[in-house]
């Protein structure tokens, strides 16, 4: 007889996902177990240092809100910080950071280690056990069997993973990390719909023999920006440049001419790589004009010299790897610390998740992460918060939860998961979201906290400092709307500083904020415009919501509009063969897929506005 214990939520794998659906499960109060291979590789970034970035900040801002670890450890663990899109709207605006790797995995495992009601342990997961179709625990490598109500799976790319450089191939999770072989097998022989999928990653640099002589600086943003809506500025670390350099057509011939050596074009791999992060031997195939391609050289941390060269992964042989290296400005005698390489694992296909990412297959099974399919550290974070807040749930037999496609960035990407799936490594875009002028990093918490502190995610110090926030930023609205400036008292020339004219008539400072030219700090300089707020995520709010407001509320009377729709449940009994006037494709598309509402059933490929005018007569006449 093994040994045997019991918990209420078990989380298999410590990587993104599975780190922050432990945390959630254990801040709602659920006893807690997280098993992973490495309790050294807890919080690992297994590819980029660097966390944040256009679409995926807005992520990290959504976990933060919801009381996760990802946007305060970057905090602790960021070396350079900057703001992308600084230039255009709000809705686009992201924060970056550039992340030093042992800093970010200590904050991680800090974190982890000090968390009430989660217990960690280094141990392989080999098995399920399954009763009836309900999951009821958890075989390990050692034979020993954990129980519990609830399992989230996020073992990321290490399922039946394969590395792969050049002609040569191992098995491996990530370089220097074992697969999840028996695991793969035990999910295939579960019946669950798999693929393969690939990603790669680009050698590693010994920084000391670069010629920094030859390459750009970059340095970071000043004044330093911060991610947690809970952080501050003196938390960040010392701070350091990123540096530039670029392709050229010596290294493009060298990548054409090593082609018939690339696993990726010599069908090596079968696993789909995703688009919006193709390797070096992708971007001079698919791009073939192109005279050279931007290449980002990001130290790895404050100890240490290798830096990774963003922009250049790729699965060559080693020798060619060598040769477009020095074919670099600024790379003639780059030393390589770790050869690039491809990685091909299972993942499951989305489509056969609920929207709380629970298994359709198996009741109590979650899965998070890259296992669904997608890309990056902020993608699986955000849906391990999920999945371990709905495990939790599922303890407490309370209803799931997940935010809509207008309320949070996660809301879209598990929409588009589910009712879409994958067909390359998803990532997240803010073009993604058809509500982006609402769902802003800036606003995250204004949107979510509320909802995480009844979940039981969001503690004291954190609701306590909301709270305070919500009604700094409703006080200054209100003085704004009732402050007025005349044109008898404001001189010509101060209008003409700040306002670009002189006014005619009594205008509130609100309505002044309101003209494009016009901003907080600028408005406060006006004589008669009384004491500037000094908390700058405050005068952020109040300037953002105040210009936005017009396009803000016809985006809110467009979602009221689509609510009562989107929201009609379907019945997961329907058989679409049997609805009037659907053709074959869409009752086989309905039949394959199960939306579980008529919004979902209107976004999946193929299913045509007429197809949902069938549906509602169908639920009318209640089928
Ligand atoms: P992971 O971070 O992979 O964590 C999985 C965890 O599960 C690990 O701790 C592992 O030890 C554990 N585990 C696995 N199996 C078991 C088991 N049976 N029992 C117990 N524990 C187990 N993302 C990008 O955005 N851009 C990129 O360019 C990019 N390139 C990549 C290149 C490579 C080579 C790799 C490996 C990944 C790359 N990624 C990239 C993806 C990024 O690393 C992942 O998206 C992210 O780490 C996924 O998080 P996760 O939590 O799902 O899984």
């Amino acid at each position: 007889m093994s040994y045997m214990e019991k918990f209420e939520i078990i989380v298999v794998g410590g990587g993104h996902a599975g780190t922050e659906a432990a945390l959630a499960a254990a801040r709602m109060g659920h006893r807690t177990l997280l098993l992973t291979h490495n309790l050294e590789t807890l919080g690992q970034m297994s590819c980029n240092p660097s966390i944040g970035g256009i679409g995926k900040s807005h992520l990290v801002k959504e976990i933060d809100a919801l009381g996760g670890a990802m946007g305060a450890a970057i905090d602790e663990a960021g070396i350079q910080f900057r703001i992308l899109n600084s230039s255009k709207g709000p809705a686009v605006r992201a924060t970056r950071a550039q992340a030093d790797r042992v800093l970010y995995r200590q904050a991680i495992r800090r974190r982890l280690e000090n968390q009430p009601n989660l217990w960690i342990m280094q141990q392989g997961v080999d098995d399920f056990i399954i009763e009836g179709e309900r999951i009821a625990g958890v075989v390990t490598q050692l034979n020993i069997r954990f129980l519990a109500q609830a399992v989230v799976l996020t073992v990321g790319t290490f399922l039946a993973g394969l590395a792969h450089v050049g002609t040569r191939n191992f098995q491996a999770g990530r370089a220097g990390d074992p697969p999840a072989i028996r695991l793969a097998h035990r999910l295939r022989e579960m019946k669950l719909p798999v693929g393969r999928l690939k990603t790669g990653t680009p050698p590693r640099l010994d920084g000391r023999s670069m010629d920094y002589t030859a390459l750009l600086e970059q340095p970071g943003d000043t004044p330093l920006p911060v991610f947690s809506f809970m952080g501050r500025v003196s938390q960040h670390p010392r701070q350091l440049s990123c540096w530039i350099t670029h392709t050229n057509n010596e290294t493009h011939d060298i990548i054409r001419n090593g082609l018939d050596q690339s696993p990726l074009y010599t069908g090596l791999i079968e696993g789909i790589g995703p688009r919006y992060c193709p390797s070096i031997e992708d971007k001079v195939v698919r791009f073939a004009n192109r005279e050279s391609h931007s290449i980002f050289l990001e130290p790895e941390g404050l100890d240490t010299h290798e830096i990774y060269p963003n922009g250049i992964s790729t699965s060559l042989p080693y020798d060619i790897q060598v040769k477009l290296i020095h074919s670099i400005k600024g790379l003639e005698k780059a030393h390589i610390t770790r050869p690039g390489y491809a990685i091909e694992y299972d993942y499951f296909d989305p489509r056969k998740l609920k929207n709380s990412l629970e298994t359709r297959a198996i009741e109590g099974l979650f899965f998070a992460g890259q296992i669904n399919g997608t890309t990056g550290y902020e993608e699986a974070a955000v849906q391990g918060l999920l999945a371990g807040v709905n495990a939790g749930l599922k303890v407490q037999q309370r209803e799931s939860w997940c935010p809509r496609r207008d309320e949070a960035y996660l809301g879209v990407l598990v929409d588009d998961l589910i009712t879409r799936g994958v067909t390359e490594p998803y990532r997240m875009f803010t073009s993604r979201a058809e509500y982006r002028l609402q769902l802003r990093e800036d606003n995250a918490d204004l949107r979510l906290t509320e909802l995480g502190r009844n979940l039981g995610l969001v503690d004291d110090v954190r609701w306590e400092a909301f709270t305070t926030k919500q009604a700094a930023i409703r006080c200054e609205q209100e003085r704004l709307n009732t402050v007025r400036i005349s044109p008898h008292t404001l001189s010509e020339d101060a209008a003409i500083r700040v306002l670009g004219k002189t006014i005619e008539r009594e205008y509130t400072l609100h309505d002044l904020l309101r003209r494009p030219d016009v901003t907080y700090a600028s408005l406060m300089s006006l004589p008669g415009a009384g004491n500037a707020v000094l908390d700058i995520q405050i005068a952020e709010q109040v300037e953002v919501q105040a210009k936005y407001e017009g396009y803000i509320q016809r985006q809110q009377e467009e979602i009221r509009r689509q609510a009562h729709y989107e929201a009609t449940l379907l019945p997961q009994t329907i058989d679409y063969r049997e609805v009037r006037g659907l053709s074959n494709e869409v009752q086989q598309k309905l039949n394959e897929h199960k939306p579980e509402t008529i919004g979902q059933a209107g976004r999946i490929s193929g299913i045509t506005p007429a197809a949902i005018s069938l549906l509602l007569v169908h639920l009318k006449r209640g089928f």
